[in-house]
Formats: structure tokens, C-alpha cells, sequence
């Protein structure tokens, strides 16, 4: 079979490889892979800065976000034609991952499909065990490839409303920073919910992305001409922010334009080393004196899955047609290298498995 791999830790080594067809262990499931969605994670493996192949191996198979159908349900209880999600992190023997909150691995031992340790869903077949196999409806059969970038939002949504019941205001404002696919999930997790809702990224309110965000009533904002940092005065107190951009003067700025007791999460990734001049008097003081909140949040486990199938169903049912949207740029499995190279203004490459196109 065919699959899109890579070196590790080698710039521009994205190639299409042969491997044999998985043989199922007992307890496992043959998948036949569908769809599989590209993300800045896999971007910055494809640049060498992330990855590590399983052991043994010299190479990587990437893609951690697909759906696919049972093949063969061997001995599992699963039945062939079922459509599945495959989940991503493979747990170590923490106390955290013994309980399926494998996300909040304390250890760090675990695996990750297609990113570290194990290799990812970008090929034509996979063998697996349903623990880590979600059946999704039919019906979701076009969106469920988002059902990994949404496990992520509604894991790092549900944790910011968790923090924010401490307070018994409700939440007057929420800010969603960034507007690819978490940013764009988030605010319509936020919207659905119907929560007023900011969303600031640097391209002006006609791009697509700018469109997308006020086609859910959130409220779009250019931020290549304004300052994080004075939203505030603008927009009241935020009592919800949601960092989706990856840039960490953003996630500093975020810090600032926090208000009165409210919540920041950090979802995005700076890989670099960048330095910056902050006034850490200043912030400290507003994280205390104002009983601030800011976590990160990295992966997810089955329950965020669950849920995530759930809010992608709900948003469908809102704005029909939206999350597809969404999804910018399909490829065969051929072109793969090419959606680690994306437009400006792409949001969601999808790689159609070779015998999903015919
Ligand atoms: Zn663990």
C-alpha cells in the first residue's frame, strides 16, 4: 500500500513509500483510510523542527486527523462499513494515562500517530484496536475528518468554562485569536452556544476567513490594524480568550487585554526562540489583581472525541454547510507535499486516500 512519509528531523523529505497491508493483531480492526487533513503539526515535522519515526524505523508516516471505514472488524465488535475516527495519542503506564486521560500524560512516554513514535494515518490501511477506533455517524461523513482539530477546541473550551465558574458573571465576551481551523472551530463552538464572540486575525473581514467568522454572527476583527492590547477599550471586559494563532507575542498580548476574572487558553505552538520585551511588573500584577486564568492545552483523549462529534453535528445543524467550508483544498495522496506548502489563505487541506476517488 501507499503511504506520505518522512524523515524526522530532515527539511523537505515528504515522499509517497511503500509498506505492506497491516496484518490485524487479534482485538483489531482493519481500516481502510478515507480522508486525511493536514495541520501545522505536521507542517513543522515536514520541516524537520518535530517528529520522531516509530522505533527502528527511519521514517515517519504522517497525518493524525482521518476518518475511515472497517475493513475486516476481525474479532472486535465493530462491523465492516462502520465509519471511524481513529484517535491519536497512545497512552504510557502514568497514573493519568491508566485512567483514558492520556492527553494529561504526566510521564511523556506516549505515542503519537503520525507524530511521534507511531506512525500516522496518511496510507491506505490501518490496523487497530477499537479502544482507540471512534464510530461516528454517517451522516457526519464530510465533516468527521475535523473531528481531531475539534477534539482540541473542545477540550481547551471546556477547561476555559470550567475556570470561568469560579465567577458568577456570566461570560460577556469571548475573543477567539487566529482564524485557521482551532480559531475558526472555537468561535463556532462559542457561537453555537451563543456567546458574543470576537475573532482577530491579520487579513481584512473580506478574506474568506474574515467571511467564515461573520457568517456565525462572530464579530471579525483585522488585526493588522489595531492593537491586542487595546481591544478592551474597545469591546469591554474579555472574559474568554482563546489563543489559536501559535505566536507568542500574540499569547503576551492576550495576557494584557485579559479582563477581570477571565480565562485565557493557549492552544497554539512557538517552535522558535523568539525574545521579547514585556513589562512582567505589569502582567503579574493583572494576573493577580485580577484573578486571571491562563493555561495551555495540548491533544485530547476519547472523551474530547465524543464531544467533538457531538459539536460538529451541533454546528452542522446551525450553519449547514460551514464546516465544509472549512476545507479549502483537497489532494490526492500523489500531491501530498504540496499541502505542506499552503496558500496564505488556505484553512484546511484535506488528502483523499487512493481508493476514496474512485
Ligand atoms: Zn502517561
Amino acid at each position: 500500500m501507499k503511504a506520505g512519509a518522512v524523515t524526522p528531523g530532515k527539511t523537505d523529505s515528504a515522499r509517497v513509500v511503500e509498506m505492506p497491508i497491516p496484518v490485524p493483531e487479534p482485538g483489531e480492526a482493519l481500516i481502510r483510510l478515507l480522508e486525511v487533513g493536514i495541520d501545522g503539526t505536521d507542517l513543522e515535522i515536514s520541516l524537520g523542527r518535530y517528529g520522531d519515526p516509530p522505533p527502528g524505523q527511519d521514517f515517519l508516516v504522517l497525518g493524525h486527523e482521518a476518518i475511515g471505514l472497517v475493513e475486516n472488524s476481525g474479532s472486535t465488535d465493530l462491523v465492516k462499513g462502520d465509519l471511524v475516527v481513529p484517535l491519536v495519542r497512545r497512552p504510557d503506564s502514568c497514573i493519568n494515562c491508566r485512567t483514558g486521560q492520556y492527553d494529561m500524560c504526566i510521564e511523556g512516554n506516549y505515542r503519537e500517530c503520525g507524530i511521534r513514535g507511531a506512525h500516522g494515518f496518511l496510507r491506505e490501511y490501518l490496523a487497530e484496536a477499537p479502544d482507540f477506533l471512534l464510530k461516528v455517524p454517517q451522516d457526519l461523513r464530510q465533516l468527521a475528518v475535523l473531528a481531531e482539530p475539534m477534539s482540541i477546541v473542545s477540550k481547551g473550551v471546556e477547561q476555559a468554562m470550567e475556570f470561568h465558574r469560579r465567577s458568577a458573571n456570566p461570560i460577556q465576551a469571548a475573543l477567539v485569536l487566529g482564524a485557521g481551523p482551532l480559531g475558526l472551530l472555537a468561535a463556532a463552538f462559542l457561537r453555537v452556544q451563543g456567546y458574543n464572540t470576537y475573532a482577530l486575525d491579520i487579513l481584512p473581514k473580506s478574506s474568506l476567513k474574515g467571511r467564515l467568522m461573520e457568517a456565525i454572527g462572530a464579530t471579525y476583527i483585522d488585526g493588522s490594524d489595531c492593537r491586542i492590547d487595546e481591544l478592551p477599550r474597545k469591546l469591554g471586559n474579555l472574559d474568554l480568550i482563546m489563543e489559536a494563532t501559535g505566536n507568542s507575542t500574540v499569547a503576551f498580548q492576550a495576557m494584557s487585554a485579559l479582563g477581570i476574572n477571565g480565562v485565557l487558553c493557549l492552544m497554539g505552538v512557538s517552535t522558535g526562540e523568539k525574545r521579547l520585551e514585556i513589562c512582567a511588573d505589569c502582567i503579574d500584577m493583572q494576573i493577580v489583581l485580577g484573578n486571571k486564568v491562563v493555561f495551555g492545552t495540548v491533544s485530547s483523549n476519547r472523551g474530547h472525541f465524543e464531544r467533538a462529534i457531538q459539536h460538529l453535528g451541533e454546528i452542522e445543524q446551525e450553519w449547514p454547510g460551514w464546516l465544509t467550508r472549512l476545507i479549502t483544498q483537497r489532494l490526492p495522496l500523489g500531491d501530498f507535499k504540496d499541502a505542506l506548502h499552503p496558500a496564505p489563505d488556505s484553512i484546511k487541506t484535506v488528502i483523499e486516500m487512493p481508493q476514496n476517488m474512485v
